[in-house]
């Protein structure tokens, strides 16, 4: 079930201050690039991945959070909306009916209501990039920007990596790929490592589970792959879904073919952490698998990735 809240890109241009809406920022991480990195997640996605593991970071407003398993049953949030219907003593909330003014946030002692994304400034985001410049130099890490969809707030996702690269700090960023060339050019020409998800090689099928045809995604993979400086494809491994060795074949095929720069596929395990997180916001985890992915089928797709000459990491 989505929000009122569920609009259209929340993105601030031709003003002199650029903003946009951060779902979450975290430090020290050691997984999304090279280094010691500072993430910086926007919020907005145009896919739906039914499987997603951060559905809040889906829409492009701020929007209010339900910790049911936090929630004392002390009713202080039911008199702060506006709207009366903080339910919380069983746990339900009327999320369709939910403005997301977030006085309920406000209201409740004990953190069971919470606040999914803001609105800051790129002068904002750069404070905090700033802060760990010593550890970027020792690591030769960076700031890695995410979402959500970077590419879908283009002006602030630019002048971040702009800002980052002006600085001296390298620049990494995640995406799905699915954003007009242009636009899409224009922000990753800041960007010295692309991690780049594919996710199925067929587009009835990737349509299916994500919400859009991949046509647009290989197109702009490949032309990505001849712009930037180092590019990691990435393959989010989801059972029932893009396991079979022939999606596997054609994937390794379409990168040895087409993007000859890029050397290195990471596989991304698929773990279930997004089905509590949809039940927050008050959205049904739609994604089921019959099989399991067992380490022997994840090595023996990973074989079938090298033997096109790629280097193949397994990660979750
Ligand atoms: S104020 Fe917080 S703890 Fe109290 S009922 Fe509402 S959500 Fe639960
Ligand atoms: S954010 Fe909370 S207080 Fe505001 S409309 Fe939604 S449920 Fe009501």
């Amino acid at each position: 079930m989505r929000c009122k809240n569920d609009d259209a890109p929340a993105v601030a241009i031709n003003t002199e201050e650029i903003s946009g809406i951060v779902f979450d920022t975290q430090r020290f991480s050691i997984h999304d690039g090279h280094g010691i990195r500072t993430l910086i997640f926007l919020k907005g996605c145009p896919l739906r991945c039914e499987w997603c593991t951060n559905p809040e970071s889906q829409t492009f407003s701020p929007q209010a959070g339900f910790f049911a398993e936090k929630c004392s049953g002390c009713m202080k949030c039911a008199p702060a909306c506006p709207y009366g219907q903080a339910f919380c003593e069983s746990g339900r909330v009327e999320w369709e009916k939910c403005e997301a003014c977030m006085n309920c946030v406000e209201a409740c002692m004990y953190e069971a209501r919470v606040t999914y994304g803001k609105r800051m400034t790129v002068d904002e985001v750069m404070e905090i990039a700033r802060r760990d410049m010593v550890f970027f130099e020792k690591s030769g890490g960076g700031v890695t920007v995410g979402g959500g969809e970077a590419a879908a707030q283009p002006a602030f996702a630019r002048e971040i990596l702009r800002r980052c690269q002006e600085e001296g700090i390298h620049t990494a960023m995640e995406t799905c790929g699915y954003a007009p060339w242009e636009s899409f050019k224009s922000v990753i020409q800041y960007v010295d490592l692309l991690l780049y998800d594919i996710k199925h090689m067929d587009t009835i099928a990737h349509k299916a589970k994500t919400g859009v045809d991949n046509r647009l995604i290989l197109d702009n993979a490949v032309k990505a792959s001849q712009m930037v400086r180092e590019m990691i494809v990435r393959f989010p491994l989801i059972p029932d879904f893009n396991d079979s060795e022939e999606n596997v074949q054609r994937m390794g095929m379409f990168i040895k073919d087409n993007m000859p720069g890029v050397r290195r596929v990471d596989i991304l395990r698929y773990h279930s952490v997004g089905e509590s997180k949809h039940a927050r916001i008050g959205r049904e985890y739609l994604f089921k698998a019959e099989n399991e992915l067992s380490d022997e089928k994840v090595n023996s797709l990973k074989s079938i990735l090298e033997s096109f000459g790629l280097h193949v990491t397994i990660g979750g």
